[in-house]
């Protein structure tokens, strides 16, 4: 099974966080940019013929923020090129602020059956700090329109002044609010993002304070009945989002729009970042690839073991072996004993110890250089 992503790069305005690709001030071009998005699955329908997709993520920037209508001729794209399953996990990532009861029946009614909803915190003043449009009651009234539905909140940890009990605070309000998944993941101040002044200027908790804003989180979480399948991806039992499963797993996934990126039969290729040139390729009936590296057996082993020892289920060496033809404990005996003390070992399975999942790259880097 393999993964559809569609990348919607359009916003209200821009968060003072945020370097993924998204254009606050092009709204108008939606409708030219639907239109080769649609185009764009048709370039691809053929090469795909033999593949069976189980998800279909549209992210972005602001999905919610286009007409439905839009979203609606996507899925219903999506359906007409490829073999999407008819129990397929269809996500859409909405922002609290761009959805009516309407909408949200709309997106339903299209066969969309899981959200994903920033929230961020559920503390205004931080909010205003990062630069999100919406309030915490603007939350609270998406959710409230989101009732008994399958959704997600992202809470964000890192942010200035943020206290464990701002995150406790935050979780709470999500889960109350009806939220069946977490996602909680740690601000990243990227250079030429406004908010990389106040990581310069010290405003913003350094590694450590993040640490243990990320615990106090971890904690609440489970003492809600939360579990922690991958790092920073926490739900109730069930919940687990599908579409991302597949990336750990190192499932195959095709993209669609600007800034997408995809990887069939071990090829990555990334869409140009630039809606200009998107439209230039759609246009000439070309595809707007722009980075295309094949991925050899050395790089693939490592994807795979990187992305399995950020889940909770840990790293299978039997997998290992039927994939890669060789033994995991063996080939990687060096890095495995210099790293024991974070891990549990248990036959073929190797999984980072729960107390140290949080700092695993740190871990994880020792089986780049082994
Ligand atoms: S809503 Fe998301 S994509 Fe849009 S500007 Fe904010 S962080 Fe970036």
């Amino acid at each position: 099974m393999a993964g559809i992503y569609v990348h919607i790069p359009f916003c209200k305005s821009k968060c003072s966080y945020c370097d993924f690709t998204s254009f606050p001030d092009k709204l108008c071009y939606a409708e030219s940019y639907m239109a080769c998005v649609y185009r764009e699955m048709s370039f691809r329908c053929k090469e795909l013929k033999d593949y069976n997709f189980d998800t279909l993520y549209i992210g972005g920037g602001t999905p919610s923020v286009i007409d439905e209508s839009y979203i609606g001729m996507l899925v219903a794209s999506a359906r007409k090129n490829f073999n999407l399953s008819k129990s397929a996990e269809i996500t859409i990532e909405i922002n609290p602020g761009t959805v009516t009861r309407d909408k949200i029946d709309f997106y339903k009614k299209c066969g969309i059956n899981r959200f994903s909803v920033g929230l961020q915190s559920a503390i205004d003043s931080q909010l205003e700090d990062i630069g999100r449009i919406h309030t915490a009651k603007d939350f609270a009234d998406c959710a409230a329109l989101l009732k008994g539905e399958n959704f997600n909140a992202d809470v964000m940890i890192g942010l200035k002044g943020q206290k464990a009990e701002d995150v406790i605070y935050t979780i709470d309000f999500a889960v109350k609010a009806g939220a069946s998944h977490i996602s909680m993941y740690a601000l990243t101040p990227e250079d030429g993002t406004p908010i990389y002044t106040d990581y310069l200027n010290g405003e913003l908790p350094d590694g450590d304070e993040v640490a243990a804003l990320y615990d106090a989180g971890y904690k609440h979480l489970k003492e809600l009945g939360f579990i922690r399948y991958e790092v920073s991806n926490f739900c109730r039992r069930g919940k687990e989002s599908r579409h991302n499963l597949n990336y750990w797993h190192r499932g195959e996934y095709i993209g669609f729009g600007v800034s997408a990126s995809s990887c069939i039969n071990n090829v990555r290729f990334t869409n140009t970042f630039d809606l200009d040139e998107y439209f230039k390729c759609i246009f000439t009936e070309h595809l707007p690839v722009i980075t295309s590296e094949e991925i050899d057996k050395e790089g693939q082993k490592f994807e795979f073991i990187m992305l399995a020892l950020r889940t909770a289920e840990g790293l299978d060496a039997f997998e290992y072996k039927k994939l890669f033809g060789s033994d995991f404990l063996e080939e990687h005996k060096n890095a495995l004993k210099k790293v024991a003390r974070y891990l549990d070992i248990d036959g073929d399975s190797v999984k980072i110890k729960d107390e140290y999942l949080f700092v695993q790259n740190s871990i994880i880097i020792e089986f780049l250089e082994s």
